[in-house]
């Protein structure tokens, strides 16, 4: 398979996967989140056993995909290393009936989508574009998502365990491939079973612009406030009237405008109200803490804490109720310990002729949970663009780069001997 089969490869893969519809939803009241995410589970399954990769399994309850490539090598004292990427689209835009289409040399103007919709996207718009000039786009038709978050990843994953497969003369030590469910709805890979998955560290695909890569996440919670108000007669209300509303809105009030997500970026953290609802007797707001720094991250949840008090105090403490649930921790917690991981990820890169750039990630990544559950994860940029929306796009030649960075890696692995 030279460099022209590769391009192929992962067209015909991403273009493919990304009809089949993986929308995942938030609160659907059951795990995984949507049944169709299967749909893509039983196709890459087959496609796994086609190529030759062994111990091929789909969990058929949880929608986990795996793979291993058994090393090559003689001694076979070669660090095990795997790739995991996830198989939902996000639930912001319709993932129904995609329609990918290919413009190929890109020449640096407006894009026409959709001519009947006459939905275009605008290069003064999406100025990531003029990065792309003379290379090949995959484009949707303006009324759904493309998924190349992630199916990008996965067309560049399955493409480089072919290339292997097909090529017993690259060395290469122990291969493990996972796909996922439910990553753009929090499921942080939860059901990923890392004994079955065999390999001790792993490398997650996603994220937008080619080269780049994270080995650093935000700490994250959720808190919820619910207020209890006291709902009369409005007419007969003086003095006994407690809206539930007014109570959120101060609340809400109390919490410091320069921190929110609008107002912040590099490594400042953040509060963000993600809703708000309720009545007189009733309300709720849920919101999300984010930041970097431990200390910070507590000192958040502590400023909270301390909001839920003085509104107790004010309107008795039986009326207000705070829950703090910890979501994920930042990764560099881990990975500072196995520098060697992301010291490779940037290498491999650079080989590839890419300019590697690594920024602490204002989110997190299902590599973040599995870190902490003993899986260091680093992650390496699928490739796509204006993900989460009809605008979205994926660069075929930002694949191919993908289907070398992963090779460097699994050569750089290959080379690399057990030392726990
Ligand atoms: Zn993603």
């Amino acid at each position: 398979m030279g460099n022209n089969d590769i391009y192929e490869k992962v067209k015909e893969r991403l273009i493919r996967y990304a009809k089949i519809d993986t929308q995942s939803q938030p609160y659907s009241g059951h795990w995984p989140t949507t049944e169709k995410q299967k749909d893509l589970a039983i196709v890459l399954k087959k496609e796994l056993i086609d190529i030759g990769v062994s111990n091929v399994y789909l969990d058929e309850t949880n929608y986990v995909v795996y793979g291993r490539i058994p090393s090559n090598i003689n001694d076979g004292n070669a660090k095990a290393v795997g790739f995991v990427a996830h198989m939902d689209t996000a639930p912001d835009a319709s993932g129904t009936d995609v329609k990918p289409w290919v413009l190929e040399n890109y020449d640096g103007k407006d894009i026409v989508l959709n001519e009947k919709e006459h939905i275009v996207m605008k290069a003064a718009d999406y100025t990531n574009l003029e990065n792309y000039i003379g290379q090949d786009l995959i484009l949707t038709d303006g009324t759904t998502l493309l998924g190349g978050d992630d199916k990008a990843s996965i067309a560049a994953i399955m493409t480089m365990a072919e290339y292997l497969c097909d090529n017993s003369d690259i060395r290469h030590g122990e291969i493990a491939l996972a796909f996922t469910p439910d990553e753009e709805v929090g499921g942080l890979a939860k059901d990923l079973d890392l004994n079955r998955f065999g390999a001790k560290c792993a490398y997650t695909l996603d994220g937008d612009h080619l080269g780049w890569y994270e080995n650093e996440t935000f700490y994250a919670s959720e808190a919820v406030f619910e207020f209890t108000g006291r709902s009369v007669h409005t007419g007969t209300a003086k003095d006994i009237m407690i809206n539930a509303v007014d109570i959120a809105a101060e609340f809400i009030g109390m919490l410091p405008k320069k921190e929110r997500p609008q107002n912040t970026d590099g490594r400042e953290g953040f509060y963000h109200v993600i809703s708000c609802n309720g009545d007189c007797e009733y309300s709720k707001v849920r919101l999300i803490i984010r930041d970097f720094d431990f200390d910070t991250f507590k000192k958040r949840e502590s400023f909270l804490k301390e909001c839920a008090e003085k509104i107790g105090s004010g309107y008795g403490h039986d009326r207000v109720k705070l829950t703090i649930n910890h979501q994920y921790s930042n990764m560099k917690e881990i990975l500072k310990d196995v520098p060697y991981m992301t010291a490779i990820l940037k290498d491999a890169i650079k080989k590839a002729g890419v300019r590697p750039v690594c920024e602490p990630f204002r989110g997190g990544t299902d590599g973040a949970a599995l870190s902490f559950r003993g899986l260091p994860c680093p992650n390496l940029s699928a490739g796509y663009e204006n993900a989460h929306g009809r605008f979205e796009y994926v660069p075929i030649q930002s694949m191919v780069k993908n289907v070398e960075i992963l090779l460097n890696i699994v050569n750089a692995y290959a080379n690399l001997k057990y030392t726990n």
